[in-house]
């Protein structure tokens, strides 16, 4: 059982069978559509571009805690991580995304805390029929029904969705729902083909990569950056909604003899992300966090896993309060190589 048909009149039982599993699911919040717990009774939103907010809190929640210790008898307590998960309706490039951040979490040393939750959980994708002004997953190596990081691939043909398994996991969730699905006919390749190729067909973005992993060090001094970085307000917007940035600082909060301690979302956008105690920045202005924030994603990252931290979904451009384009920056990038 690898590729089946859901109907959607089948749609609510369906999620009624999931959210036994600890659902999480895209749910529409006022005029935003973000990933949360789904309750009984609720229906996911499956037809939206993309979220603002990417579904790596999932696997990185934005702050969590590493361990509880107590002063004086060093006791130390760390959660512990069980139960399985299942998040519905991510789009390709944010499960690509975790497939790549998870490189780095698995890299020199294994993060507990990552990868475990990576082990409970099932990554159910939805192939994108209307991708986004300012996507470009084709060109940095992702699509719209790219399968990297997935558990199990949906598609949605019109009155079903074509479920494909990708993993033993997505498999395990097949069998599990079996009684709600058919077989899927025979032309069901050639009738996702299509869907594929008419969604490629509206990315109308493209990033031209040739070249820029080992030429972005050489430019280090180029005037580019200046331009590029000089209306930049330094929010970190791109950095927390991006779905393959990974930075994070860890803190102690101590109450009287009790405390824990805290790893949270930090951004290479910040001043103090670079700061010493000296005082000394070696990032001091806008300029040098711009150029660090391309040649990571462009450069150093390509450079340690030979894949480019950038999945193209294109929310660091549509969020950016000033219109900085990444796309935009790597233009110059080809231009001054
Ligand atoms: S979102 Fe835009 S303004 Fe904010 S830090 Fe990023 S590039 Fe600068
Ligand atoms: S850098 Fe921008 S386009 Fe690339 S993955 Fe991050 S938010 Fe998406």
């Amino acid at each position: 059982m690898s590729a089946m048909l859901l109907n959607k009149d089948k749609w609510p039982e369906f999620i009624g069978k999931l959210t036994a599993k600890n659902l999480w699911a895209p749910q529409a919040e006022g005029d935003a559509i973000r990933f949360g717990p789904v309750k009984e009774g609720d229906l996911p939103a499956l037809d939206y571009n993309n979220t603002r907010v990417p579904p790596k809190q999932v696997l990185f929640p934005q702050t969590e805690t590493m361990y509880r210790f107590q002063l004086g008898n060093v006791e130390m307590e760390t959660p512990e991580l069980t139960g399985e998960q299942v998040v519905l309706g991510l789009r390709p490039c944010d499960a690509r995304a975790m497939d790549i951040v998870e490189k780095l979490f698995k890299w020199d040393v294994d993060d507990p805390y990552y990868l475990k939750r990576r082990e409970l959980v099932t990554l159910v994708g939805v192939a994108c029929s209307e991708p986004g002004l300012n996507c470009f997953c084709t060109t940095v190596g992702g699509g719209p029904a790219s399968t990297e990081g997935l558990d199990l691939l949906m598609v949605d043909f019109g009155e079903n969705y074509l479920l494909e398994a990708v993993t033993d996991k997505g498999k395990t969730l097949l069998e599990e729902v079996k009684e709600l699905l058919t077989d899927a006919p025979a032309d069901s390749a050639a009738q996702k083909e299509k869907a594929v190729a008419e969604a490629e067909g509206k990315i109308k973005r493209t990033i031209d990569s040739e070249g820029v992993p080992a030429g972005l060090p050489g430019l280090w001094e180029d005037p580019l950056w200046q331009r590029v970085s000089a209306s930049c307000l330094g929010c970190g917007t791109c950095t927390y909604l991006c779905p393959t940035c990974h930075c994070f600082d860890i803190q102690d909060e101590v109450e009287g003899f009790d405390g824990r301690r805290l790893r949270m979302w930090d951004s290479c956008m910040f001043g103090e992300y670079t700061m010493h105690t000296s005082g000394h920045n070696p990032r001091p202005s806008r300029k040098e966090r711009t150029r660090n924030r391309i040649s990571h994603k462009y450069s150093y990252y390509v450079d340690k896993f030979d894949v480019i931290a950038c999945v193209g979904c294109g929310r660091c451009i549509n969020l950016c309060p000033v219109n900085i384009d990444i796309v935009e920056i790597l233009r110059q990038v080809k231009e001054a190589l």
